[in-house]
């Protein structure tokens, strides 16, 4: 394989980014989202009004349907402590066991700050699990991450139970083969299409964490090993370690990962060589044939949020297309290994808890036909005539594995390259609109305005 020669990109830009202040999102929400999905699961905001009523107004944007529960405070009752009094009775009142499995309570920025020690909460009342955890914005540095703390704090709660004795089986009961835990927010179809990958090699795909109910958390920790397919979650895999489980690196996207990825798996759970051989054989050529049928032929630039930013470029080369960069907001961890050596063997350049200001440098450089990125770097892209899309809703809820996730991108990249003309009529007719005069504040009023009001009664 030859290293593809480019011009090393210059994104020595940094000022403040993800991990030093956010630029994403609230990362409580990532947290919210998941405590917000499960079943039996009650969630409590204790901070501010305003970050309160942004992060339900957000989770039910997202088709929450379900309540958040909020525990005011204001200055008195944050210094002398009695905001923690508040929250122990408004938990103690959620505290149903014929409701609820577990009550979640999240710290913002303000109590967080102030040292609300929600750690002192008991641990369960009347036989509901009380989960506390710290999200501020200025400590965890986006919401992918928050994801993986709220995981990993109940994957810890529920290993203690099952080490202390028998837990509750999952509802549709054990699976009779060896099971793989699959660790990220997937779509759908794509533990459906795991489950056949790992079908050849005597296993089964097990639940995804983070889980939808608490019983499968225990489920989760039955398994075989752990597929950290998103690497973010780190700390979750670090408990699945302490719990004695090997984690699998990297994620089966394209052929090349996909087989590597096989071969991990088979090696991990003692699948024999001839397993893993058939496993390999029953998909690789199919994703191959995708690749051939549906190429993809341009520059991309990719950043985002999710974490899955590394796969999706992963699976963008493979297509055919040209990614001389990737950004993720998120840290680097020892799960993106395998991607990150793949990426830079083909002169990619990655970036780990990328900033902004290091995404937009990149495109400025390398002026792609295609800009993947974040909300303020596709608006950046779209004011260079470059046509860009959204990670978070147009590309990350995609699936991105085995045979289906070789096909999953083309249609919508193709789409998208081939809308330049459309960007180019489109950047002539707004051609100065939003700067200068017409940036929608007024230096000072127009002169006939002025010659009216001079001219106008006082009344
Ligand atoms: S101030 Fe903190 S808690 Fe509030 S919205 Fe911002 S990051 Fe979230």
């Amino acid at each position: 394989m030859t290293t593809p020669s480019r011009p090393p990109l210059q994104l020595d830009v940094k000022q403040a980014g993800s991990h030093d202040r956010p630029q994403t999102m609230c990362p409580a929400f990532g947290a919210l989202r998941i405590g917000l999905r499960m079943r039996r699961i009650a969630s409590v905001l204790c901070g501010s009004g305003c970050c309160a009523y942004g992060l339900t107004f957000t989770t039910h944007f997202y088709g929450a349907r379900r309540s958040v529960g909020y525990v005011p405070f204001d200055s008195e009752t944050l210094v002398t402590g009695k905001i923690f009094e508040d929250v122990r009775g408004a938990v103690e009142q959620l505290a149903d066991p014929a409701r609820y499995d577990a009550i979640v309570v999240i710290n913002l920025c303000v109590p967080t700050a102030a040292g609300v020690p929600l750690r002192l909460l008991p641990t369960q009342i009347n036989g509901v699990r009380i989960i506390t955890l710290d999200i501020p914005g200025f400590g965890v540095p986006t919401h992918a991450e928050a994801k993986d703390l709220l995981t990993s704090v109940m994957l810890r709660y529920a290993r203690g139970e099952a080490e202390r004795g028998p837990v509750q089986a999952p509802r549709g009961g054990r699976n009779q083969l060896p099971t793989v835990t699959l660790l990220g927010e997937l779509f759908p179809v794509d533990p459906v299409g795991i489950n056949q990958l790992l079908s050849p090699l005597g296993l089964a795909a097990g639940p995804v964490a983070p889980v939808r109910e608490w019983r499968e958390l225990y489920a989760a920790l039955d398994c075989a090993a752990v597929a950290a397919l998103h690497p973010q979650y780190a700390k979750t895999a670090g408990e699945f370690e302490l719990a004695g489980r090997a984690i699998i690196p990297s994620a089966p996207v394209g052929c090349d990962g996909t087989a590597a990825w096989l071969e991990a798996v088979g090696r991990t759970c003692g699948s024999t060589a001839a397993q893993i051989d058939a496993a390999k054989q029953a998909v690789l050529p199919a994703i191959a044939g995708v690749f051939a049928k549906m190429p993809i032929r341009g520059t991309i630039t990719v950043s985002g949020y999710e974490g899955s930013e590394l796969l999706v470029a992963r699976l963008l080369i493979e297509s055919g297309a040209t990614v001389p960069y990737v950004g993720t907001a998120c840290a680097q961890t020892r799960w993106s290994a395998p991607d990150h050596e793949w990426l830079v063997a083909r002169g990619v350049t990655v970036q780990f808890a990328a900033t902004l200001e290091q995404d937009k440098a990149a495109v400025d450089q390398v002026k792609p036909d295609l800009a993947i990125g974040t909300t303020p770097l596709v608006q950046h892209a779209k004011e260079l005539c470059i046509p860009a899309l959204y990670f978070t809703n147009l590309i990350s809820a995609r699936p991105l594995f085995g045979v289906a996730g070789a096909g999953s991108l083309a249609q919508v990249i193709n789409t998208a390259l081939g809308s330049r003309q459309r960007f180019e009529k489109m950047h002539t007719f707004f051609a100065g609109v939003g700067t200068g005069a017409t940036a929608g504040g007024w230096i000072r009023p127009p002169r006939s305005v002025t010659a009216t009001l001079q001219g106008a009664h006082p009344c």
